[in-house]
């Protein structure tokens, strides 16, 4: 593996100044954008008339290729271990049995759920998951690229984000080297090799479709259930017009609310939207989420009675409740335990989930494979290994990160912050007398440490004008997995995301303004 280069190679105030430029009215007018944050007091407007360009990198990140490559290549194994989380009732009981007296949320989604399992696996037991596996490289000292390795940060099974910008990022860093040939200030951003071949936005929209096909009524139409005033549209519009385009599928778009409006389930348990063009209703065949994966998606039991209703629809979810619920931090944790992985990929019998003959296919080496992207993971709980790790975390805080069982960014707690929060959690405990420490909502996770010296000019979604900053990038694989009943299963990679980030935020969400959309240049 080559070490990283010195980035960014050097260019002129004029030479930055064209780049940004080109890649602001590249990415205005190729739909690389975002809505802007509505003037206070205000909401994002129900027919926008203004975009913002996507938070981005003026020059693709070196990456090391090999490491790249990795990421690509075990993300099928992932899938699978995923698809069979779900598949395992006893499993996610056994772990949200822990989780559910601390965490409301959680507890919502999995007794919900348990609820309406019998009824949902006769119904429609097919399950489509869109996945995103999450990197950062990991390396000791410094930075020196050839011992660099990815280290998992987390897998997203519900609303994973950012697949058609980053096909537009890879694009458009190509494009820049195409046009301005990046002013010969790098030898490897002449290199057309060096760029990704990212497809991303296609691979998951024909996910999508491969849901819809295997639901079977070209009829119907898929529903995007979406937040509302959500600020990344064009992210999933981008989704909808492949749909349409290359599938000839029919999106409709809203929210919990519209859909308590206009959303019935008949006696066959089809799900039908009114149509308030006039029309005759439509049938949905997929539910694909955007949305649900957050308390503040749920303010009224009424948003858990329409996730409900539609859980129990014929059509094909995309997660279902199970996959969201496999998705937990929690999960991610458990399964790092001793034998645990090894249990779930190799001794269960678990139903074909499209990754090889069936269970007996998969071997020592896949599992050997997926732990190698793993760092140190604990419970808080009070079990020894618990009980090791609270003493870690108050000894050598900066050392790690502690983790709620939530998704969206902006709910970790860091390093130094740890011991004086698991105080607090503590201190509430006394308020709560006779029941389980709230601290067992956590997980306890190592920090994965990301070369330094790395540099990149970063413009803020909006700005225009770009900074230098020492960024950290985070690599993004995607998944589609259609599996369950007899559906002819699918499993594949779908591309990539690369998220850089200053190194100084800890945190990374693109939409809160913090990391840009980037794409690797393999080194
Ligand atoms: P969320 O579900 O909110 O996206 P993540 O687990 O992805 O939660 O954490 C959010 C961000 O925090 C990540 O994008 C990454 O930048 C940082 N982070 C999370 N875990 C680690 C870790 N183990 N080491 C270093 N950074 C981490
Ligand atoms: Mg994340």
């Amino acid at each position: 593996m080559a070490p990283l280069p010195t980035w960014p190679p050097a260019l002129t105030d004029a030479q930055q100044a064209d780049l940004a430029f080109q890649s602001a009215t590249y990415a205005l007018a190729n739909g690389f954008t975002l809505l802007p944050v509505p003037p206070k007091g205000e909401r994002v407007p129900d027919i926008p008339t203004q975009v913002i360009a996507a938070p981005l990198s003026l020059l693709p990140t070196p990456f090391p290729r090999p490491a790249y490559v990795q990421a690509k290549s075990i993300q099928r194994l992932y899938n699978a271990l995923y698809a069979r989380v779900a598949l395992d009732w006893e499993f996610l009981d056994g772990i949200m049995e822990q989780v559910a007296p601390v965490d409301d949320f959680q507890a919502e989604l999995w007794n919900r759920w348990k609820a309406i399992r019998d009824e949902i696996k006769v119904t429609q037991p097919i399950q489509l998951g869109i996945f995103r596996s999450d990197y950062l490289l990991h390396e000791h000292g410094n930075y020196v690229g050839d011992k660099a390795h990815i280290k998992q940060v987390e897998f997203n099974t519900i609303a994973a984000s950012f697949g058609a910008l980053s096909q537009k990022a890879s694009e458009m860093h190509r494009y820049l080297s195409e046009q301005t040939n990046y002013f010969h200030a790098h030898a490897q951003l002449n290199n057309p090799n060096a760029f990704v071949d990212n497809h991303s936005l296609e691979e998951i929209s024909a996910g999508l479709a491969e849901g819809f096909n295997a639901y079977g009524n070209c009829d119907a139409v898929v529903l995007f259930v979406v937040q509302e005033g959500e600020r990344n549209v064009f992210d999933q519009r981008a989704l909808e017009y492949q749909l349409l385009k290359r599938h000839q599928i029919q999106v409709v778009r809203l929210t919990f609310a519209q859909i308590a409006q206009r959303g019935k389930l008949d006696d066959d348990k089809m799900f039908w939207l009114d149509n308030p063009l006039g029309k005759d209703a439509l049938e949905v065949a997929v539910v694909y989420y955007r949305a649900a994966y957050t308390p503040a998606d749920y303010t009224t039991s009424a948003e858990w009675d329409t996730r409900v209703l539609l859980e129990r629809a014929t059509a094909i979810k995309c997660p279902s409740m199970a996959l969201q619920l496999a998705g937990a931090k929690k999960v991610q944790q458990v399964l790092a335990a001793p034998g645990v992985l090894e249990d779930m990929l190799l001794a269960r019998a678990r139903p074909d989930v499209g990754f090889g003959a069936g269970p007996g296919s998969l071997g020592q080496p896949d599992a050997a494979a997926l732990r190698d992207t793993w760092t140190g993971l604990w419970p808080l709980d009070s079990s020894e290994q618990g009980q090791k790790a609270l003493q870690l975390a108050r000894e050598h805080p900066e050392r790690f990160v502690l983790k709620p069982q939530r998704e969206g960014g902006g709910n970790n707690i860091y390093r130094e912050n740890i011991p004086p929060y698991l105080a607090h959690l503590e201190e509430e405990d006394k308020a709560r007398p006779g029941t389980a420490p709230r601290r067992e909502a956590y997980i306890l996770m190592e920090l994965i440490e990301p070369p330094t010296g790395l540099h990149n000019l970063l413009v803020r979604g909006g700005e225009g004008k770009p900074r230098l900053a020492d960024v950290v990038s985070e690599l993004g694989v995607y998944g589609v997995a259609l599996f369950g009943g007899d559906v002819a299963p699918v499993n594949r990679e779908a591309g990539t995301l690369l998220r850089t980030k200053g190194r100084e935020s800890d945190e990374g969400g693109v939409a809160i303004g913090i990391s840009s959309i980037d794409s690797p240049l393999l080194v």
